[in-house]
């Protein structure tokens, strides 16, 4: 079974862990409270224990975006959501705008 991690939302839990694992099913519902302290918890995407994906549709699902370099400082944008650029040009701003913030760091 994979391993999810949760972190506290609001600052640390009780027991000083404010990101704990636990290991669920995929059909489990994720948890929306500490099971230790019961504060309010989110769930983090960690790569770390999802089997890598392997299809750009995956990717997009998962709400990542894969860029493709085509040409001399030219991507393609191949998990591009309704409403973006396919190509993104790294001279041209505008043509970048739309994609940065779904890039995580
Ligand atoms: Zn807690």
């Amino acid at each position: 079974m994979p391993i999810y991690e949760y972190e506290h939302i609001n600052g640390e839990c009780s027991s000083g862990k404010k990101v704990f694992e636990v290991e669920q099913s995929f059909k489990d519902e994720k948890l929306t409270r500490c099971p230790s302290c019961g504060a309010p918890v989110r769930r983090l995407i960690s790569l770390i224990h999802i089997s890598t994906p392997t299809t750009n549709s995956e990717y997009k699902n998962m709400g990542f975006t894969k860029l493709v370099r085509r040409d001399s400082g030219v991507y393609e944008n191949v998990t591009r959501q309704e409403g973006q650029p396919r190509y993104m040009e790294a001279d041209k701003p505008d043509t970048v705008k739309g994609v940065l913030s779904n890039i995580a760091d």
